[in-house]
């Protein structure tokens, strides 16, 4: 039986005929044409000044976190509803993470939660763009005007969403994206950073390239890091960046078909839609109430798999993890939303080349597997 995978990333475009270029220019190392390319287009998409391009999106948070100069003692508020490396990054840098629960309404960071969360030693928020969806922005941005914070975005999961008209990436002090290999545009490993002020530009330009002053060759005024993505990575990222709104259009076929497919299954919820967010079509999520699907998220899971469809918890809440957990018990920590999403969520397979009787299949599994 084939197997259907949750993600698989589209390269059939002009990756190939690209990648080809790059490598007969010999420019194989992170300069060269299509890393600036790379970042003049994703700049515009974003309406930023500026485009960065890092490694992964993991270096792209911490890069963040340096340019912003958090340091040990600092506190930073974040989802605990995310993947690992919105933590990680604070930790880099010696910082605290401090966990807010999420609105229900979006599934993100809750702007009133992350206010009770703020100590004099809160230096920012990082705002999850949790499976595509924006978090609210304007509430967060007015919450760390008045207590002097700054805001990143965590936008890898939110390629090209958008929060009342404007498309995440421009919407704080900075953002960060990953294009690991099941993120909407890929380029196998890649991250960027994208922002508007031309001081963290120059900053965060500086420590990707091992902090060297750009005045004065070898010599490095502060420590920094080799945080930079290849000319190869960019050149597939060029071509993701052509093909945009056909990757789109696909995913939100997919997750529209899915939605009509168990729009009736009892017990089977979706992530909500706030009415000034346009999510990104990122994994399609959906959530099992146990009691009304007669079936618990981890055997519908095991359900699926046994039937050949690879499906994904929703992330374990990061305040129960060996790392973070003493801390978050010390601050009697309460995440009620949280710890329901992430025991009843599910991601589906999601990626353009799923077939359309490939998406029935798993809607048919999902819908014999419940009481109906
Ligand atoms: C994927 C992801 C990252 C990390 O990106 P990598 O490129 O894998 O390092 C960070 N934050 C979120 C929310 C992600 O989903």
């Amino acid at each position: 039986m084939k197997r259907i995978p949750v993600s698989m990333p589209d390269l059939m475009g002009t990756e190939e005929k690209y990648v080809v270029e790059a490598l007969r220019s010999s420019w194989v190392s992170a300069t060269g044409k299509y890393v600036d390319r790379f970042e003049e287009e994703f700049a515009k998409i974003c309406g930023t000044r500026a485009a960065i391009s890092v490694c992964n999106g993991t270096a792209a948070l911490h890069l963040a976190m340096l340019a912003l100069g958090v340091k040990p003692g600092d506190e930073v508020i974040v989802p605990s509803l995310t993947y690992i490396a919105t933590a990680n990054a604070v930790r880099y840098v010696g910082a605290e993470p401090v966990f807010a629960d999420v609105d229900p309404a979006t599934w993100c960071i809750d702007p009133a939660r992350a206010g009770a969360c703020i100590t004099s030693r809160t230096k920012g928020i990082i705002a999850v763009h949790l499976y595509g969806h924006p978090a609210d922005m304007d509430a967060l941005n007015s919450l760390a005007g008045i207590h002097g914070l700054w805001v990143v975005e965590d936008a890898a999961e939110a390629h090209m969403a958008e929060y009342r008209g404007r498309k995440v990436g421009g919407l704080a002090t900075m953002a960060t994206f990953s294009f690991y290999g099941n993120k909407i545009f890929t380029s196998g490993e890649g991250g960027a950073i994208t922002l508007n002020s031309p001081e963290l530009e120059i900053w965060s330009r500086r420590l990707r390239g091992q902090g060297v002053d750009p005045a004065r060759r070898y010599f490095f005024p502060v420590t920094g890091y080799n945080f930079r993505l290849t000319n190869l990575a960019c050149a597939i990222l060029c071509a993701q960046l052509e093909r945009r709104e056909s990757i789109l259009e696909r995913r939100r076929e997919i997750c529209a078909a899915y939605r009509e497919g168990l729009a009736e299954v009892k017990g089977i919820g979706f992530q909500p839609a706030a009415p000034w967010a346009v999510v990104a079509p990122w994994l399609f999520c959906i959530t099992v109430t146990e009691d009304k699907y007669g079936m618990n998220r981890d055997d519908l899971i095991r359900e699926l798999d046994a039937q050949g469809i690879e499906t994904r918890p929703f992330f374990i809440p990061l305040h129960t993890l060996p790392p973070f957990v003493e801390q978050s018990r010390k601050r009697h920590e309460n995440l009620p939303h949280t710890d329901r999403l992430g025991a009843t969520g599910i991601n589906l397979p999601t990626y353009n080349r799923l077939a359309d009787e490939e998406i029935e299949s798993v809607i048919e599994v999902i819908r014999k597997a419940g009481r109906g």
